[in-house]
């Protein structure tokens, strides 16, 4: 059902499912605080009529609420089937789930998905009887920062794994000495985050590196992957990867379309096995058909869109080859660096170099804007990130001014 689609026919599409939407421009719809964009500034002209994308962004469709649940808000219904292919593609073809059996939505960005997903299991677990200050969040020393901010936001606490200072992998021993700590001070769940590409290295946990401890101490152990920043191209590049819903302990997973995929900021996916979204259903939600289950609430139907088109203005084998191709200017970069003796840290079949960073003049690293992991205190490291708009000659410049 992932295939490759000409333009016209992703055109053809959009504008199919926009017709099946209700428009504030055709229908009489009375009863809501929503409209088309305003129309001064964005007027409506002919032209827009060729562009899809432009078109749902003026078109303005409300995707409050969780789609693939059974029962939502009809007025953008047609919108609503392509985010819903989105959340689909997303879990069965990259993330192996199988199908039907995952829920999930167009979020903010990875930090709402992230939150979302630990929100749903801290509720889960009250509704369980598991008391609020037994449940703790595990995640490692270099996990993005929005990890914390969910722990703040949702009252737990978060325990950290450690990870190794050079290789920036996580320590199994460091795992175990937390599932004890955990164990011994009377917490009964853990909250585990794997993370599919750090922000800062872009390593990739292994699952059974860091499960197996909370299990043996008698942990309920529930695991979410954060994968916002190799999700669009680790499960292409490294495949028989053990990050993804054929494990059954992975019960979530962040993606974020608006990093690799290249679409608009807006475009975080967060997806979850079916039936633990109830955890978060919102039951006070009543004027929106079948309530809300989101941190967001009312959101873009024109990202879900995006998302979409460029999804399938790919296909799976375009996302193959434009993912490899990334990995061969990694590969070429990590040659270079190694032949000029420049240490590193890189993940295999990631698109990111983390720089020591005294090995790069400072000049040097902001002239090209190398993203250090800390800007206050003087950095170990400072990283490279192989987008489409690095290419050889950007990465060949930046190798001579380090000669
Ligand atoms: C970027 C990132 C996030 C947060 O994503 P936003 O889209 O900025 O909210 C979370 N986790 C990881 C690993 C990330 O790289």
């Amino acid at each position: 059902m992932w295939t490759r689609l000409p333009a016209d026919a992703l055109a053809e599409r959009v504008f199919a499912a926009l017709a099946e939407n209700r428009s504030y421009r055709s229908d009489p719809i009375l009863g809501v605080p929503g409209s088309f964009l305003d129309r001064e500034v964005f007027p409506p002209l002919p032209e827009l009529a060729r562009f899809p994308l432009l078109s749902t962004l003026l078109e303005n469709p409300n995707h409050i609420g969780c789609h693939t649940l059974p029962g939502s808000e009809p007025f953008f219904a047609g919108t609503q089937a392509l985010e819903r292919e989105v959340v689909a593609v997303c879990a069965e073809h990259l993330l192996n789930a199988e199908p039907g059996t995952i829920d999930g939505y167009v979020a903010s960005g990875g930090t709402e998905a992230n939150l979302q997903a630990l929100w749903t299991f801290r509720n889960r677990l009250r509704d369980e009887g598991v008391p609020h200050e037994r449940i703790a969040i595990v995640a490692s020393d270099d996990t993005h920062y929005s990890v914390a901010k969910a722990a703040d936001l949702l009252h737990l606490p978060l325990h950290r794994i450690a990870v190794d200072p050079d290789t920036r992998r996580v320590i199994t021993g460091s795992a175990a000495e937390v599932a004890g700590a955990l164990a011994a001070e009377g917490f009964q769940a853990a909250l585990i985050v794997l993370n599919m590409g750090t922000t800062m290295f872009g390593t990739v946990d292994d699952p059974d590196a860091v499960l197996p401890p909370f299990d043996a101490a008698g942990l309920r152990v529930l695991c979410h992957v954060d994968a916002a920043f190799g999700g669009f191209v680790y499960p292409l590049t490294a495949p028989d990867n053990a990050l993804d819903f054929r494990d059954p302990r992975i019960l979530s997973v962040t993606l974020d379309a608006h990093k690799m995929l290249q679409a608009p900021y807006g475009t975080g996916i967060h997806l979850v096995r079916k039936g633990w979204i109830d955890a978060v259903l919102n039951r006070d939600a009543t004027y929106v058909p079948g309530l809300d289950c989101t941190v967001v609430g009312s959101r873009s139907g024109a990202n879900a869109v995006a998302v979409w088109m460029i999804l399938f203005a790919h296909g799976p084998e375009g996302g193959r080859a434009f993912c490899a191709e990334l990995i061969r200017r990694t590969d070429r970069f990590c040659a270079a660096l190694d032949a000029r003796g420049v240490r590193y840290v890189r993940q295999p079949h990631m698109n990111l170099v983390a720089l020591r960073a005294e090995d790069v003049p400072e000049a040097v690293a902001e002239r090209f804007w190398l993203v250090p992991e800390t800007h206050d205190a003087k950095p170990r490291w400072r990283k490279v990130v192989i987008m489409d708009h690095v290419d050889d000659r950007h990465l060949a410049a930046f190798l001579d001014a380090l000669a």
